[in-house]
């Protein structure tokens, strides 16, 4: 520390100096060259008590120009650089120990600018920081409470299992209430660890080109149990021979998910609809149902990790479905929409670039 202000000082003399020095010649060179003149033109003639007087002179004016001139700059520096360099680094310091909530107000003045492009940066970087942060324990608060549901179901079973002299019908409903507790718990981390990785782009698309049409088919198909159990009706309208440029499996999960929820969310008796239309550069695929439908309200937070409008069927699920839906249409660089009204229905429309070979020969 002693060192630190030791140099600091040694620093402040030695610039101190150079500008005296500096200062010195200039003032030094001005006055041999007004001297010359005097003494060309008016004939005037020095001697050394005249010369030592003005030496005398002149270093005193050099001495109190460069003091000036440097306490002026001292302050200077103080209020335009050491002021504002003080606010960023607390606010970082800050920001360090983990308080995202700092901010730093615009500094008003001239030469301020670079200092307000820093500060603006750093504002928008605790900015970024603290929606992380939220969003951190967010997903920690749910992912915590999402598991205390199913382990608290197989806790209770795994206890009545235990009674003596079960019946048999009883031990089957015990167990069988188990076995879907754990079921929604091991889905429940697939869809983390898939939602994890596809955040942190550990899943790099596996591109191939393949027909969309058939893709769709193939998924609804895995929900005919569904629609012949609860009498839906199915209606379909598929254009044919509609290539995508994408990542297959990852695209089977938004459909899967998107089927999945159509059949979960549509009454006994209801409709879910496929369309498949495709223009020059997108294909564009309809899922609709006939279902409770949301309000707007619900709709605004669908996309959103853990988020269930519906509680009804909240045991179905775990309000991860559409925020995987979601990350894989935009990793496809497609684009996902909703539209949909309470006690009416609800539609999703998805659209993905088509096979660039495709889009060669239809030009
Ligand atoms: P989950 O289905 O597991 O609840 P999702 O992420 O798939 O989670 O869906 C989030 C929420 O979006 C659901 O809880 C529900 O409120 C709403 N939702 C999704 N699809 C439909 C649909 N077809 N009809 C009505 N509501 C839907």
């Amino acid at each position: 520390m002693k060192k630190t202000a030791f140099f600091s000082a040694l620093r402040g003399f030695s610039s101190f100096l150079l500008f005296f020095l500096m200062v010195g010649f200039v003032v030094s060179c001005c006055m041999l060259l007004f001297l010359n003149v005097l003494s060309d033109e008016m004939g005037l003639i020095y001697n050394s008590d005249n010369i030592a007087e003005a030496a005398k002179i002149t270093f005193l004016n050099v001495l109190i120009i460069t003091v000036l001139f440097k306490t002026a700059d001292f302050i200077r520096r103080k209020i335009m650089v050491d002021k504002p360099v003080k606010i960023i680094t607390e606010a970082t310091e800050k920001i360090m120990n983990g308080d995202f909530s700092v901010r730093i107000k615009p500094m008003h003045g001239s030469g301020m600018e670079g200092f307000n492009k820093v500060g603006e940066a750093i504002n928008s970087m605790a900015e970024e920081l603290s929606s992380v942060e939220t969003l951190r324990t967010d997903f920690i608060a749910n992912v915590s409470h999402e598991m205390k549901t199913p382990l608290a179901v197989m806790q209770n079973y795994g206890t009545l299992l235990q009674t003596p002299n079960l019946s048999e019908e009883k031990r089957n409903e015990y167990a069988k209430a188990i076995t879907d507790a754990s079921r929604r718990l091991a889905d429940m981390m697939t869809n983390i660890l898939k939602l994890n990785r596809l955040e942190n782009q550990q899943i790099y698309p596996n591109l191939t080109t393949f027909d969309l049409g058939e893709q769709l088919c193939e998924s609804l198909l895995q929900y005919e149990s569904t629609w012949e159990r609860k009498n839906i009706e199915i209606e379909t309208d598929i254009a044919e021979g509609v290539s995508v440029s994408a990542d297959a499996e990852l695209l089977s999960l938004v459909w899967n998910n998107l089927f999945s929820n159509a059949f979960k969310f549509t009454e006994n008796g209801g409709r879910v609809s496929l369309t498949l239309k495709a223009d020059e550069s997108y294909a564009t695929v309809k899922i609709s149902d006939t279902g409770c439908g949301m309000s707007a309200e619900v709709g605004a937070h669908i996309f959103e990790k853990f988020y269930q409008g519906d509680t009804s069927h909240a045991t179905q699920g775990n309000g991860l479905g559409l925020a995987l839906v979601k990350r894989v249409v935009d990793i496809m660089q497609g684009e996902i929409g909703v539209e949909s009204a309470v006690g009416v229905g609800t539609t999703f429309t998805v659209r993905i670039r088509r096979a660039e070979n495709e889009l060669e020969e239809a030009r």
